[in-house]
């Protein structure tokens, strides 16, 4: 006798269980952040706290190479101008082929006289380029000739 299957097909599919409707909300997309905030160009502050007092040089200033003083603190008037310096070099080399570099922060002195020590360089046009009286490294500043002013880079000095 042949068995006659019945072949029992499980019936019906899964089911599926719970709708779509229910699911919450999506969590409220981020405002586009674009373009908040974004810093005016950084100009450079009137005075700088660390190095300025009272419109002076708070520290002594003091050649990057070596000990030499060149001038002593509260001498020099902060000045804000911009102008390009050559790249230090000893001060035979300065006459040579110039690379300069942009710099606006200077100490200034009327006289230079009134230094503790610095080296002046021969006449370029109407000015001359200071350097370090002992190592020769420079130009740590400049000299105008026609009023004698004296400019001391902040950036090219050490202060103590
Ligand atoms: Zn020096």
């Amino acid at each position: 006798m042949k068995e006659s299957d019945v072949k029992n097909v499980p019936g019906g599919g899964a089911e599926v269980t719970g709708g779509h409707e229910s699911l919450p909300a999506p969590a409220a997309v981020d405002e586009d952040k674009d373009g908040a905030n974004f810093p005016e160009s950084t100009a450079e502050p009137a005075e700088i706290s660390d190095s300025v007092l009272d419109g002076k040089n708070m520290w002594a200033l003091n050649c990057i190479f070596c000990p030499s003083k060149i001038m002593p603190a509260k001498v020099a008037s902060y000045h804000v101008e911009e102008r390009a310096l050559p790249k230090m070099k000893q001060k035979k080399a300065l006459s040579e082929g110039l690379e300069v570099e942009p710099l606006s922060r200077w100490f200034m002195v009327s006289d230079v006289m009134m230094f503790d020590n610095i080296g002046v360089s021969n006449a370029v046009g109407d000015i001359k380029y200071l350097t370090c009286a002992d190592c020769e490294m420079g130009p740590v500043g400049w000299t105008d000739l026609s009023n004698k002013k004296c400019y001391i880079a902040l950036a090219r000095v050490r202060e103590t």
